[in-house]
């Protein structure tokens, strides 16, 4: 785990139970809209340690919409859309993230 994501060592424990069955893509309503989007290739590159400063901004986290469909299906727990909802905090918090982007977080979709 890369240093930048040392503020998820709380959630390593539970994270490093992830092998990669991508249960979670396949609830995923975003996924079937969007392949790029793969919660399951999330998890690997957060595991990888392949978030960095510069890429955080560029992945494509922020087209979750944290409706946790997926933690209703990870056999191993994990609850991917808070995961996921914790890179978009580290994002901002490294002022990665656009005032735009941070606003567009406000919309839901069902
Ligand atoms: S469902 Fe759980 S174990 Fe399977 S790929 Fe997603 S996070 Fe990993
Ligand atoms: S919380 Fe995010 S990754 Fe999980 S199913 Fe919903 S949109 Fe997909």
């Amino acid at each position: 785990m890369s240093e930048l994501l040392k503020d998820f060592k709380d959630l390593y424990d539970v994270m490093k139970l992830c092998y990669q069955c991508g249960a979670c893509a396949g609830k995923c309503p975003i996924f079937r809209r969007y392949s790029n989007f793969n919660p399951r290739r999330i998890m690997k590159k957060l595991l990888l340690g392949e978030f960095n400063k510069e890429t955080l901004e560029e992945q494509q986290i922020w087209f979750c919409r944290m409706c946790s469909a997926c933690s209703t299906r990870c056999p191993q727990g994990i609850d991917v859309g808070h995961v996921i909802q914790q890179l978009k905090h580290l994002s901002i918090r490294l002022s990665n993230a656009s005032a735009e982007r941070i606003k567009s977080q406000k919309v839901v979709i069902h």
